[in-house]
């Protein structure tokens, strides 16, 4: 196995991780980013973004790929599409399937992904009704009808994104009231394909070969009722990705790693950025700017504890 060394590793290579790799490699310490797919993280499957500044409107893709050229200028090593089998923060070493890395300094930056519904059927269905990802799997619902539940900002979009090839689309909530942005709401109740199922929860998935029916409950009232639908897209928040790494320094009930201004984390040489640590923004905005700032630390702290890492890697 090939042995590497790196003054800093990112682990993760959306929005914060490649704005981590723009800053650590601008400032002249050796980058690795290392990532489980291909660089671009989250953003690369959003269809579009509207409040990135300086681009209007510019696809999820194009945007993530302009950070990637962005940081491949500076000379960042990629290593993407590795299989983590372990990861000792304290010591700062990270094996994959291929290689044996050790850092001076790490960033966190390895994002969060779907929550669960965690009803039954819903495992059992993926890829046949149950989906994650509209953008993916929007157009396999061209003329049909689907369901997306949650009130937050992503259910909102997508929904409306869906409505480009769904004949009608449900959005089911478990309050009244959205979560999601006022200007994205007025939007969805201006869309005669949008259907609004309040007060209600998924029980269960069900269907035969793919999904056809979710049984609701109305929270209020307790009443069960059949929908029939073809497909039903689950958007209701996210969890972080902290394989390999809870346990190992300070985090929230839920998992997200606490740090202080300087993306620090509890753990002496260890950052994190954005949506993996505890923010009350998660934006693509607020990942590269947490990127920036965890890089900038992580360069100091190369700098500074220069004789200490040498002795201790
Ligand atoms: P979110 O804002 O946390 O919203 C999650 C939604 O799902 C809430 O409406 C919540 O209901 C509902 N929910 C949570 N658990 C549920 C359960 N077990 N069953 C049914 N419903 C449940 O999550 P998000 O929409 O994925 O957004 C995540 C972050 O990304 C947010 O900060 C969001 O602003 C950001 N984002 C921004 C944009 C944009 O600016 N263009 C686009 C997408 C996402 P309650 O409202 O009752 O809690």
């Amino acid at each position: 196995m090939e042995k590497l060394n790196f003054d800093t590793i990112i682990l993760g290579g959306g929005p914060a991780g490649l704005s981590a790799a723009i800053y650590a490699s601008r400032g002249a310490v050796s980058t690795a980013i290392i990532d489980l797919n291909m660089l671009g993280g989250q953003p690369s499957n959003y269809l579009e973004l509207e409040n990135y500044p300086g681009f209007p409107l510019v696809g999820g893709y194009d945007l993530m790929e302009k950070f990637e050229e962005h940081a491949d200028k500076f000379g960042v090593q990629k290593f993407p599409m590795q299989e983590i089998q372990s990861i000792d923060l304290k010591s700062k070493k990270i094996l994959t399937n291929d290689y044996e890395f050790q850092a001076k300094t790490i960033i966190i930056a390895t994002g969060a992904q779907p929550m669960k519904l965690g009803v039954p059927g819903e495992k059992e269905f993926v890829g046949r009704g149950v989906s994650y990802c509209a953008v993916c799997d929007g157009a396999f619902y061209k003329d049909k009808v689907v369901a997306v539940v949650g009130g937050g900002n992503s259910a909102v979009e997508e929904a409306m994104y869906l409505t480009k090839f769904a004949s009608k689309v449900y959005l089911i909530h478990r309050r009244n009231e959205l979560r999601a942005d006022k200007i994205v709401q007025e939007r969805a109740f201006k869309n005669e394909k949008i259907e609004f199922i309040w007060d209600s929860v998924v029980k269960e998935i069900k269907g035969d070969n793919l999904v056809n029916t979710l049984v609701l409950e109305n929270v209020k009232s307790k009443e069960l009722s059949n929908l029939q639908v073809n497909g039903v897209f689950p958007y209701i928040g996210i969890t972080p990705n902290v394989d390999n790494i809870s346990g190992q320094l300070e985090q929230d009930a839920a998992g997200f790693i606490i740090t202080d201004e300087t993306m620090s984390t509890s753990l002496e040489g260890v950052f994190a950025a954005g949506d993996v640590r505890k923010t009350p923004l998660r934006q693509v905005i607020t990942a590269a700017s947490d990127g920036a700032v965890s890089a900038v630390y992580a360069v100091k702290y190369v700098e500074t504890h220069k004789e200490a890492v040498k002795s201790a890697v």
